[in-house]
C-alpha cells in the first residue's frame, strides 16, 4: 500500500492537482487520467496513463488546457 505522505506530495504532472487514490491507482482529481502503481511506485508519466473515457489524446485533458 502506498504511504500516505506520499501521495500528499504527488501532484497530477500536467495540471498539478491533486490525486486521489482508488485501489492500484492514482487518479488526477481535475483531468481523470489514471496512473498505476507499481510495487508501490507510482508511474506518474502521461505516456503510460490510463486516460479517462471519452478522452483520445492527452491534449484533450482539462489540464492540458488551463494555462499554468
Ligand atoms: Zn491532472
Amino acid at each position: 500500500m502506498i504511504r500516505k505522505e506520499l501521495l500528499d506530495i504527488l501532484v497530477c504532472p500536467m495540471g498539478k492537482a491533486e490525486l486521489r487514490l482508488e485501489g492500484d491507482w492514482l487518479v488526477c482529481t481535475k483531468c481523470g487520467p489514471r496512473f498505476r502503481i507499481e510495487d508501490d511506485i507510482p508511474i506518474m508519466l502521461i505516456e503510460d496513463a490510463e486516460l479517462p473515457e471519452g478522452i483520445d489524446s492527452i491534449e484533450h485533458l482539462p489540464c492540458m488546457q488551463t494555462p499554468h
